[in-house]
C-alpha cells in the first residue's frame, strides 16, 4: 500500500469543541497523527502556551513569514492573521504521518485548491444555541468578541457543503472514534493506492502464461 500521509483539514465554528477533539484524537493515536502548529497574532489565552497552541507572533513578523513563503495558507479572522507553516506539515507528511490542520474555512478552501486530495472535515455542535452556550461557558472572551464569533458562524455555516464530512460533536468518545474511522478509510480509496494497484497489476501480467 502506498504509505503517504494524508493531509486532513478540520474546520468548525469556535466552540464546536474541534480543539478538544483533536487533542484526543492525537493522544490516542500518537505515532498516528502530527497536529500542525499555526502561527497567529492574537494574544495568548490564560493556559496558552508559545509553541503549544500557536506561535504567537507579531504583526511584522507574521508578514515576514507571508513574504518569504514560509505559510502554506493564512487567513485574518475576526481581527487577527492565522496561518500554517510549510516545512513541519511537509517533512511529517514525508515521514507518512497523516496531518491534521486546524483552520478555519478561508484556508480550508485554499489548501484544498493547491492539494486536491485533502480530506476536509467540519465540526458542529448539535445546534446554534449549544454552540453559543458553550461560546459563553468558556468565559475566555468578551461578550462583543462572542458575538462577533456567532456572526463568524453564520457566514461559516454556509461553506459546510465544501467538506468531506460532517462531525457532529455531541460526544467526545463516539466523535473521537468517528473521525479516526472516516480517515482510516480514505488511506483505502482507490485513487491513494495507484502504486499498489499497478504493482500488482504489472505481477499480474509477469505471472501470465
Ligand atoms: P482561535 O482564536 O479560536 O484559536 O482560532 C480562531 C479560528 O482560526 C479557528 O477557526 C481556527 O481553526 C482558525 N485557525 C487557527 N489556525 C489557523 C491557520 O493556520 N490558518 C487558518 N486559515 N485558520 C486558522
Amino acid at each position: 500500500m502506498d504509505q503517504k500521509g494524508i493531509l486532513i483539514v478540520v474546520s468548525g465554528f469556535s466552540g464546536s469543541g474541534k480543539g478538544t477533539l483533536m487533542k484526543e484524537l492525537l493522544a490516542r493515536h500518537p505515532d498516528t497523527y502530527a497536529l500542525s502548529i499555526s502561527a497567529t497574532t492574537r494574544r495568548p489565552r490564560e493556559g496558552e502556551a508559545d509553541g503549544r497552541e500557536y506561535f504567537f507572533v507579531t504583526k511584522e513578523e507574521f508578514e515576514k513569514m507571508i513574504a518569504k513563503g514560509e505559510l502554506i495558507e493564512y487567513a485574518k479572522y475576526v481581527e487577527n492573521y492565522y496561518g500554517t507553516p510549510r516545512g513541519y506539515v511537509e517533512q511529517k507528511l514525508r515521514e507518512g504521518k497523516d496531518v491534521i490542520l486546524e483552520i478555519e474555512i478561508q484556508g480550508a478552501l485554499n489548501v484544498k485548491k493547491m492539494f486536491p486530495d485533502t480530506l476536509l472535515m467540519f465540526v458542529t455542535p448539535p445546534s446554534a444555541g449549544e454552540l453559543k452556550k458553550r461560546l459563553i461557558g468558556r468565559g475566555t472572551e468578551t461578550l462583543d468578541v462572542i458575538e462577533s464569533r456567532m456572526d463568524r458562524a453564520c457566514e461559516e455555516a454556509e461553506g459546510m457543503e465544501n467538506y468531506d464530512y460532517l462531525i457532529v460533536n455531541d460526544s467526545l468518545d463516539r466523535c473521537v472514534g468517528e473521525m479516526h474511522a472516516i480517515i482510516r478509510s480514505e488511506h483505502r480509496r482507490s485513487s491513494r493506492n495507484r502504486e499498489f494497484m499497478q504493482k500488482i497489476r504489472e505481477d499480474l501480467a509477469s505471472m501470465k502464461r
